[in-house]
């Protein structure tokens, strides 16, 4: 079926747009597809870093029985998003600010205003310190999140590198799957209670607090050498150092930020500040792509249905 192409959401720099997404992976991706649909005026700016891109290939999003490698998935929503004529800018927003007659300033190569932005910026791990970190993740061999793949590692030899109760929590959860996990803390005093390191003996993980270890990445899973101990063969290792909410351009603005650092919203994901909505990892919730999804998908029909409140009629209805 021959598809019009709505050409109303080309807006150029200096003209109203109805909303700015900041953020291009699953969150900013799927706003888009939904605003355009909603033939909204948008566009997409993105520094093109995300989680998604880090993905080898995601076996617990529905509909890929066979799994997808993120990468993959990312392409495929971009070209859903460029098929509707909406622009992704390869840009990093700097600044946002609140216009005083309502709507928002956003600044990232050029300056555009808006009636409404969603922040859909994510979180940054903390990796490892390991030459080329990023290269393990892609392979498979260094992980970031056990809700997604901790699975695959079922009955092997697993490892967490951390030393604070997330990281415990991490291998606790990991304990479900294997018996054999260790939480590693690379040198550093473990910073657990008395009544963590009870709760990790009782579950069989070994706290191995070795200091200089060196990683052999160069097989299939990931070895550990221990001076004075032997090599700690693993199938795969965790990193329960956590992330960082991508939050400054919403806290900047006066939102006050959740413990972890992750924006609160409402039940349609708008943040503190009117016409703020926030989606996907940035937002407190599961960090996963189906959440960042949904999110997406009530923030741009909670924009939709407002902005069709404050207008006299639907913009520019082509005749068939
Ligand atoms: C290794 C790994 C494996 C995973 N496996 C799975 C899995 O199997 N299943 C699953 O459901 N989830 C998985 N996840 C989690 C999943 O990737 C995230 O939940 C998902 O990417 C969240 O989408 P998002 O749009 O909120 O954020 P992201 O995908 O991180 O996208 C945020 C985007 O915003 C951009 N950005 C940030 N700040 C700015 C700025 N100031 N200006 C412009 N752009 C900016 C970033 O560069 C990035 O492109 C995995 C994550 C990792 C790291």
């Amino acid at each position: 079926m021959a598809v019009t192409r709505p050409p109303f959401v080309r807006a150029g720099a200096g003209a109203m747009l109805d909303c700015v997404i900041i953020g291009g992976g699953p969150a900013g991706l799927t706003a888009a597809i939904h605003l355009g649909r909603f033939r909204r005026r948008v566009i997409v700016i993105d520094v093109g870093e995300g989680r998604t891109g880090l993905i080898p290939r995601t076996w617990n999003h529905p509909g890929h029985p066979a799994g997808i490698p993120g990468a993959q998935l990312l392409h495929r929503m971009r070209q859903q998003v460029a098929e509707l004529g909406i622009p992704i800018l390869p840009e990093r927003v700097l600044r946002l600010d609140r216009l005083p007659r309502g709507g928002f300033e956003v600044l990232a190569g050029s300056l555009r205003v808006a009636r409404r932005v969603i922040l859909a910026t994510g979180v940054v791990d903390r990796l490892p310190p390991i030459a080329d970190a990023r290269a393990a993740v892609l392979a498979g061999q260094l992980r970031l999140c056990p809700v997604c793949d901790a699975y695959e590692a079922t009955g092997k030899s697993v490892a967490v590198i951390g030393t604070d109760a997330h990281a415990a929590s991490e291998a606790l959860f990991l304990t479900h799957y294997s018996r054999q996990v260790t939480l590693m803390t690379l040198g550093a005093p473990a910073q657990l209670s008395p009544d963590d390191r009870t709760t990790l003996r009782n579950a069989g993980v070994v706290i191995d607090q070795s200091p200089d270890v060196t990683w052999d990445l160069s097989g299939e899973g990931v070895t550990l050498d221990r001076p004075g101990a032997s090599p700690l063969r693993l199938n795969a290792v965790w990193s329960g150092l956590g992330a960082v909410a991508q939050a400054d351009l919403a806290t900047g603005l006066g939102v006050v930020p959740a413990p972890d650092g992750r924006i609160v919203t409402d039940d349609h994901q708008e943040t503190s500040v009117a016409g703020l909505f926030a989606a996907g990892d940035v937002t407190t919730g599961l960090n996963q792509i189906g959440t960042a999804i949904g999110q997406a998908q009530i923030a741009a029909s909670r924009i939709h249905s407002i902005l069709r409140a404050t207008e006299a009629r639907v913009i520019d209805v082509p005749a068939k």
